[in-house]
């Protein structure tokens, strides 16, 4: 069986050379493990941290050893209690074929109540990422007017379609091409949505928020928190998810050059990481599921095929090749 493995640490953008698909064997479960055989791998923007040294919320991927990230797979073999060959599991053993681990380390997954890749994006981690960042850091409440970036993303727009179902005056997207925000304003149902490689972000967000916004969910960081934090009405509230757009450099970007603008707004900026959320699951599949079985929330997924791709998978997500979650289908 394959996995990846991260040879050296990537230093800018991560190279092909930095890793390597590595042939190994698959071995039987211990007593309590279970064997797996991968179905469906994710790719996330926050992998491009553990590919550092530096410590973070995750540890560092270890040189030379199998990468790891969510993934859904088939139990073959078990020798644990309460799990059978043949159930299928959510467990963090990603970027191999197969995966040998502790059972308690596998939550399974109900393969009729939706497809198994939905348990990696819009009922799982990044699903409820938009809900617990919307919902909980920003506070959102009806009526207020939302700015999300990265919205034609996993989270990006799943955030804007949950604010829009939840009575938001005025939702509005940033995407990086002309399809996605014909996606954002046709499909999900956005007021107003731009292609913020075409002009910058701060002029487009004055056009599309004439009354400024409540709430900025930050997928991206840089001239579009600064935007926001211009366009920010009183007590808003920015939540800071990620900032995609820093997540290769070799040098700290430049601050907002504006965040004196917090003051006279009473303006809050706070940072969140699911991990510290996951008491909003059971919340969020109530709420969000049936959404998404009735078709109200609508998700994209951009699935490539097989392990070899997985890192192109990966880098595509930085690069922007995908619309909605990218998952790698094995
Ligand atoms: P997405 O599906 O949104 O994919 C990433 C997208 O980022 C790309 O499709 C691309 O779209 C966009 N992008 C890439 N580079 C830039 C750039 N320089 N400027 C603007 N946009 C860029 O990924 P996810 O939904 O999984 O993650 C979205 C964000 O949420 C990330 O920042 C991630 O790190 C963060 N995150 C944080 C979590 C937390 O717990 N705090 C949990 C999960 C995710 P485009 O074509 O529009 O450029």
């Amino acid at each position: 069986a394959r996995e990846w493995h991260l040879l050296t640490r990537p230093v800018g953008w991560p190279k092909p050379e930095d890793f390597a698909l590595v042939e190994t064997d698959v071995r039987a479960p211990a007593e309590g493990q279970v064997l797996v055989r991968n179905k469906y791998l994710s790719v996330d923007p926050y992998m491009r941290g553990r590919m550092s040294a530096a410590k973070s919320y995750a540890a560092p991927y270890e040189l030379g050893k199998a990468m790891q990230g969510g993934a859904v797979g088939e139990v073959v073999a078990s020798n644990a209690d309460g799990i059978t060959p043949g159930d299928h599991v959510l467990h963090f053993f990603g970027w191999r074929e197969y995966a040998v681990m502790d059972a308690k380390n596998a939550v399974k997954v109900d393969p009729d109540a939706a497809p198994l890749s939905a348990y990696l994006g819009v009922l799982g981690m990044t699903g409820l990422t938009a809900y617990a960042g919307l919902l909980r850091t920003a506070s959102f409440k009806e009526g207020d007017s939302v700015f999300v970036s990265g919205a034609a993303g996993a989270v990006g727009s799943q955030v804007g379609q949950i604010a829009k179902l939840k009575g938001a005056s005025r939702v509005i997207g940033s995407a990086g091409s002309d399809e996605k925000v014909k996606l954002l304003v046709e499909e999900y149902g956005f007021d107003a949505a731009f292609n913020y490689k075409t002009a910058p972000a701060n002029e487009q967000l004055r056009a599309a928020a004439p009354d400024g916004i409540d709430v900025y969910f930050d997928n991206v960081g840089g001239d579009h928190l600064e935007a926001a934090i211009g366009r920010l009405n009183r007590d808003g509230r920015i939540a800071v998810c990620g900032m995609i757009s820093v997540y290769n450099n070799t040098e700290p970007a430049p601050g907002p050059r504006n965040l004196a603008r917090l003051i006279q707004t009473r303006g809050r900026i706070e940072g969140f990481l699911v991990g510290d959320h996951y008491d909003l699951q059971p919340r969020f599949v109530e709420e969000v599921g049936p959404w998404v079985r009735s078709g109200e929330l609508k998700y994209r997924e951009t699935v490539v095929e097989g392990i070899e791709n997985n890192l192109e998978a990966f880098l595509g997500v930085l690069r922007g090749d995908n619309t909605g979650k990218m998952i790698v289908k094995l």
